[in-house]
């Protein structure tokens, strides 16, 4: 047999148009060869259960081999082959057809982005790193005889009889002289274990085991151990900690999709915009990023998804607003919302532990996805201060009596807020991430009758003692305790129009505190957030002067004998100071002063001692 003829295409020199277009992404040819073989070796098998093909024993194998000399690269199955009259079909008519009708489709300048990981070209983008290619294929059809393929890139073609003798098809790229490195051992087998490492299919390189061929994901869970699942996220992700926990996907129905996605344990500062989710077709690798697929809020998570039914070659407009690709989106974040409750009902300890790794992960999650939010809400959990329990928004809200929720976002800052919140049995949340400004807002909207507030905006009745607040009036000025002492605080500061509040606390603890409205708090983190800076919150505070503590009230004392005026000012800056203090970091020219007057007030203490 010798046929020459002419590939019909409408586009004159196809090739030159697939090397220049697919230029960043040429590796991809290797996958498009490989997934060809594979589907052969699939094919005769589908023959084999129908009974039309009788197996010789021999194992499906895909041999890749190397051949530095003659500059060739070959991709042997011993699958399903082709008659003549198939390659004239297959490769002839239908895949150049597609590469046209590919490149047709594909004729605008974000071309390369809408190729680079997906499927398009199968079999021609082999043209992308060669000057030839050549085709050498027997069919297990009975009979057959074997046919050799040829093309020099150009839109013509040679067929001949071949000397093929064994069921399958080789095809030989003859690498041209400006792709050498395919012709480099170490790139080939970064290619196979790339993208084809998981194909179920043994794949040899140069006679060596080349690929894995276990992929986790389609075994099933039950018969796979905690080892099984850690081992594998050590293989796809060798430089990460071990992950928290995962979640086995598998469904047949609407749509076909198996993977295993990993909780990965969270640096505080996560990027929640960069996935780097695995996507495979039928264990093929497809591309590193999921980001249309899987719902965005759960980008960070880590694995493996595998779905024939997300279609490749199409664009991301195009991928996000696919019905299967939605339907695959919330099947994931479904089953995503189920392993967190299951843990939580399940395993509550290790729940807890996770959560500090993933609480900013889920209230991201939250308030991205209503439904999410639906489905998990029961499972949202807050740490009560100064303790390592957590309890559900729901159950914090049932010991108290009112709807109001008392929070720090730092413990240690706040520490004497919470001392005195802590004495009276109060019970404060800890919400000390960087994104609970939002949720706290986000929890507000979704509960309208619950109010947040920071321990230190507010003093709440339990905190004032009512004893206490029986006023004595001074009848030589006609003024209260209270109102004399705020004038004093507003004298000696020199800040007429700074808020003053004199309260009876409970317990003696502070002298004084601040307090800072909540709503005009949120409103300048949300503005320094967005802004990313420090933003001095301090402007509108309300001074908190404790009139049942020691301090204070020798500080009246004193002020109304007049004995030492001067040491009056110094211990109200000073009592100001120590308020200011646990709100905001000095600086330098403050701290300085600060020091100073320590100095000044001890030794004036320390002359009236001796
Ligand atoms: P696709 O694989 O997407 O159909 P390709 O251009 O890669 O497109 O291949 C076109 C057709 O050529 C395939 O559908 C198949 O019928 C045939 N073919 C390609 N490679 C092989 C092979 N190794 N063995 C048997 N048939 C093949």
């Amino acid at each position: 047999m010798q046929e020459r003829g002419s590939i019909t295409v409408h586009t004159e020199n196809i090739f030159p148009i697939i090397k220049r277009w697919l230029y960043s992404d040429k590796d991809i040819f290797l996958r498009e060869l490989i997934s060809n073989a594979a589907d052969a070796i699939s094919k005769l098998k589908m023959v084999g259960f129908s009974g039309d093909f009788q197996s010789d024993g021999k194992e499906y194998e895909i041999q890749v081999t190397l051949d530095k000399e003659k500059r060739t690269l070959t991709i042997a199955d011993n699958g399903i082959g082709m008659t003549g009259e198939e390659v004239k079909k297959y490769i002839n008519q239908v895949a150049f057809s597609s590469a046209e009708e590919f490149l047709q489709k594909y004729q605008g300048d974000d071309v390369k982005q809408q190729i680079i990981g997906h499927f398009g070209l199968g079999f021609y983008s082999s043209f992308m790193v060669s000057e030839k290619v050549t085709i050498d294929t027997l069919s297990y059809k009975p009979d057959s005889t074997a046919v050799h393929w040829s093309c020099d890139g150009t839109t013509s073609f040679e067929l001949s009889d071949s000397e093929r003798t064994e069921r399958g098809t080789a095809v030989t790229l003859y690498i041209d002289s400006e792709n050498e490195e395919y012709l480099e051992d170490f790139k080939i087998r970064e290619l196979i274990r790339n993208y084809c490492d998981f194909l179920p299919v043994p794949i040899l390189f140069n006679g060596e085991a080349a690929n894995r061929q276990k992929p986790l994901w389609t075994q099933s869970p039950n018969g796979l151990k905690e080892e099984d699942y850690k081992e594998f996220y050590g293989y796809l992700y060798p430089m990460n900690e071990e992950p928290l926990f995962w979640v086995h996907l598998n469904t047949d129905y609407p749509f076909t999709l198996q993977g295993i996605l990993y909780f990965p344990r969270l640096k505080p500062d996560f990027d929640p915009t960069k996935s780097s989710i695995r996507l495979f077709c039928n264990q093929v690798f497809v591309s590193n990023n999921c980001e249309e697929i899987i719902p965005q809020f759960l980008t960070p998570l880590q694995g493996a998804i595998d779905s024939p039914d997300i279609p490749l070659n199409v664009s991301r407009s195009f991928l996000q607003a696919d019905r299967t690709v939605r339907r695959i989106s919330d099947y994931i974040s479904k089953k995503v919302g189920d392993r967190l409750k299951e843990l939580h009902n399940e395993e509550y300890e290790k729940y807890v532990q996770c959560w500090k790794d993933i609480n900013v992960f889920i209230k991201f999650g939250v308030m991205n996805s209503d439904k999410f939010y639906e489905q998990i809400k029961d499972v949202l959990i807050f740490q009560v201060a100064g303790t390592e329990t957590y309890t559900t928004l729901k159950d914090y809200l049932e010991r108290k009596s009112e709807k109001k929720v008392y929070y720090t976002s730092d413990q240690a800052a706040q520490g004497a807020y919470l001392d005195l919140f802590k004495a009276q049995g109060l019970e404060v949340l800890v919400l000390d991430t960087y994104i609970d400004t939002h949720f706290v807002g986000f929890l507000e909207r979704q509960n309208s009758d619950v109010q947040f507030a920071r321990i230190d905006s507010d003093l709440d009745e339990n905190l004032l003692s009512t004893d206490k607040a029986a006023e004595i009036v001074d009848p030589r000025t006609n003024k209260t305790r209270s109102e004399s002492l705020a004038d004093l605080f507003k004298a000696k500061l020199g800040l007429p129009n700074l808020n003053v509040r004199t309260e009876a606390l409970k317990g003696e603890g502070q002298p004084a505190m601040l307090l800072l409205p909540e709503a005009l708090r949120r409103l300048k983190e949300m503005t320094a957030l967005m802004q990313q800076k420090q933003m001095d919150f301090l402007d509108q505070h309300t001074l908190v002067i404790n009139t049942t503590n020691p301090l204070i009230e020798n500080l009246q004392r004193m002020d109304e004998t007049g004995a030492d005026d001067a040491l009056v000012g110094l211990i109200c800056q000073h009592v100001y100071d120590l308020a200011l203090i646990s709100q905001k970091n000095f600086d330098a020219q403050a701290m300085s002063q600060f020091v100073q007057r320590s100095n000044d007030v001890l030794t004036r203490l320390s002359q009236k001692a001796v």
